[in-house]
């Protein structure tokens, strides 16, 4: 068993220490991370300048670029040979419902299962890593039983969201559907020091379908959440509708 570490927090997170700390024992463990904290930049690739590669004294490898970076440079040359597993994490707050789409912890993962590595992402529900050791304890387990048992045939993609408390190594697990977001905060507009006009992207806005099932209502009621999540946006829903429309043209 191979297993490649990866996060999008950087690689001095105590998040990534913690989750090579939970995968000690379970296989060989690589680590390439980004450099610089890199949450938010989805599965993006840099195309348009180099990257270097680092080795801290820990061993850790860093690249100075995006965590889909990491993971594709490690499974396109850098690694000797193909992981068994991606994992990454451990995040430093949730990515849950829409969050998902933006988060660069799930990218990490995605980019292994886009390969056909099976993956999974774990983030704690609340940023500063409060109860980090409980959490790793949560993602070992996670880890064990899915080499010992995989969830379904074939590369998977997992989610992993866990509630930032007391106990929470006990909790139960469930399986769970995205939920959604309301729409984000607006922009907020300031003045930088040399008089011209600034903008920070506002904050995401609060779960607004959190009902029974999904990745919020799990984490509310104390749970581990665990999303199984595919790539293929297609909304297969909708093809006859489409088709006949476009059968109209
Ligand atoms: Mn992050």
């Amino acid at each position: 068993m191979r297993i490649l570490v990866a996060n999008d927090d950087g690689y001095l997170a105590p998040g990534l220490q913690a989750l090579v700390r939970a995968c000690e024992g379970l296989g060989e463990i690589d680590v390439f991370a980004p450099e610089q904290n890199a949450s938010g930049t989805s599965n993006s690739l840099t195309l348009n300048r180099p990257l270097s590669l680092y080795t801290a004294a820990n061993g850790f490898r860093y690249i100075n670029g995006t965590p889909s970076d990491s993971v594709h440079l490690a499974l396109t040359g850098l690694l000797p040979v193909k992981p068994d597993l991606v994992v990454s994490g451990i995040n430093n707050g949730a990515n849950m419902g829409d969050d998902t789409v933006y988060s660069g912890t799930v990218a990490a993962a995605m980019e292994g299962y886009l390969f056909g590595v099976s993956a999974i992402a774990f983030s704690l529900t609340e940023k500063g890593w409060p109860h980090l050791d409980e959490a790793a304890a949560v993602a070992r387990r996670v880890i064990q039983q899915a080499i010992e048992r995989p969830p379904t045939a074939g590369p998977w993609l997992l989610n992993v969201n866990i509630p930032a408390r007391v106990g929470v190594s006990r909790a139960p697990w469930v399986v769970t559907r995205l939920g959604r977001r309301h729409a984000s905060e607006p922009v907020i507009a300031q003045t930088n020091p040399r008089g011209e006009p600034i903008y920070w992207i506002g904050a995401a806005g609060d779960a607004r379908e959190a009902g029974e099932g999904t990745d919020f209502h799990a984490v509310a009621q104390g749970h581990v959440s665990i999303t199984p999540l595919q790539v293929d946006l297609t909304h297969h829903a909708a093809l006859p509708a489409m088709r006949q429309w476009a059968s109209g043209a």
